[in-house]
C-alpha cells in the first residue's frame, strides 16, 4: 500500500437483513473510497443504511456481496489491531470511572495494541480544560450533563489515537447551542490529529461545515445518491456559515436528498 491509497475502500457492497417481516435490503452496490485524513459525512433519510455502512467499515458486520477493505485488509483485521474509534450517539463512558480515568484508560490499552497514541495526557487534559471540563477531571459521568459527557467522549476518541474514527450521529441528542460548539471542537481535534473520520449526521449544515466530502444516501435499498465535494477553505470558522458558498453547498445537498427520496 502506498500512502496515497485510500485507507477505506468499498466496492459493490450490499447488505441484507432477514427480519420477521421479511428481508430488508439495507445497502446496495456501495462504492466509496476514503483517503487518509479525510473527514467524510454520510447523510440520508432514517433507515437508509448509514449505521449499517459504519458497522461494515468497522468490522462489526460482513457484507453479503462486494468487498470492504481498511488499509488494504479486511476490517476485522483493522478492528483487532485497534484501528477504529467509535463515537456513538449517546456517550459510552464507563460510569464507575472519573473523567480523568475514562480518558486515560483506553489510551493505555491502545498504546500496547498497535494504534499510536495521538494525544498525550497533558494535551488531553488541556483540551478538556479548554472545553470547560478542567474542574471535572475527578467527576463521574453521572455528575455531568449530556453535552459535557459527549465532549469527554469526543476528546477521548481522539486521545486514543485510533487512525480511523467512526461517528454515528454523535451530536443528535444535544441542544442546538451545545451542538454548534461540538462541531468546532470536533474540527479542532480532527485538525490536530489527522484521524480519518466517517461522520453520520442528519444535519446538512453540520455535514457541510465539517466535511471534505458529503455522501448523500437514498433509501430502500440504501445507495449512494451523490457525493458532494465541500470546497470551503479550512480551517473552518463560524463566519463561513453565513457566506454564499456555504449556503450554496447546503442547497445542493438538500436537493440531492430530496431527489433521493422521490427516486
Ligand atoms: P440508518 O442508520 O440510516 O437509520 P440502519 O443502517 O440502522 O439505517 O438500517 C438500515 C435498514 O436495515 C433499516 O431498515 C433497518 O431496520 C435495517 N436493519 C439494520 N440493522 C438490522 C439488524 N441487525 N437486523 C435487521 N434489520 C436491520
Ligand atoms: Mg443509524
Amino acid at each position: 500500500m502506498s500512502p496515497s491509497d485510500p485507507i477505506i475502500s468499498l466496492r459493490g457492497v450490499s447488505k441484507r437483513f432477514s427480519t420477521r417481516r421479511g428481508e430488508v435490503h439495507a445497502l446496495d452496490g456501495i462504492d466509496l473510497d476514503v483517503a487518509r485524513g479525510e473527514l467524510v459525512s454520510l447523510i440520508g433519510p432514517s433507515g437508509c443504511g448509514k449505521s449499517t455502512l459504519l458497522r461494515l467499515v468497522g468490522g462489526l458486520l460482513d457484507p453479503d456481496a462486494g468487498t470492504v477493505t481498511v488499509e488494504g485488509a479486511p476490517p476485522r483485521a483493522a478492528r483487532a489491531t485497534k484501528h477504529f474509534g467509535f463515537v456513538p450517539q449517546t456517550p459510552a463512558l464507563l460510569p464507575w470511572r472519573t473523567v480523568r480515568r475514562n480518558v486515560a484508560l483506553l489510551s493505555e490499552v491502545n498504546r500496547t495494541a498497535g494504534g499510536k497514541v495521538a494525544l498525550t495526557t497533558e494535551v488531553t487534559h488541556a483540551l478538556l480544560d479548554e472545553v470547560g471540563l478542567g474542574e471535572f477531571l475527578d467527576a463521574y459521568p453521572h455528575e455531568l450533563s449530556g453535552g459535557m459527557q459527549q465532549r469527554v467522549s469526543l476528546v477521548r476518541a481522539f486521545a486514543l489515537g485510533a487512525p480511523i474514527l467512526l461517528m454515528d450521529e454523535p451530536f443528535a441528542a444535544l441542544d442546538e447551542i451545545t451542538r454548534a460548539e461540538m462541531r468546532y471542537l470536533l474540527l479542532r481535534l480532527w485538525e490536530g490529529t489527522g484521524a480519518t473520520t466517517l461522520f453520520v449526521t442528519h444535519s446538512i449544515a453540520e455535514a457541510v461545515l465539517l466535511s471534505d466530502r458529503v455522501v448523500v444516501l437514498a433509501a430502500r435499498p440504501g445507495r449512494i445518491q451523490v457525493v458532494e465535494d465541500v470546497t470551503l477553505p479550512r480551517p473552518r470558522h463560524e463566519a463561513q456559515e453565513d457566506g454564499p458558498e456555504f449556503v450554496e453547498q447546503v442547497r445542493r445537498i438538500r436537493h440531492a436528498l430530496l431527489q433521493g427520496r422521490s427516486a
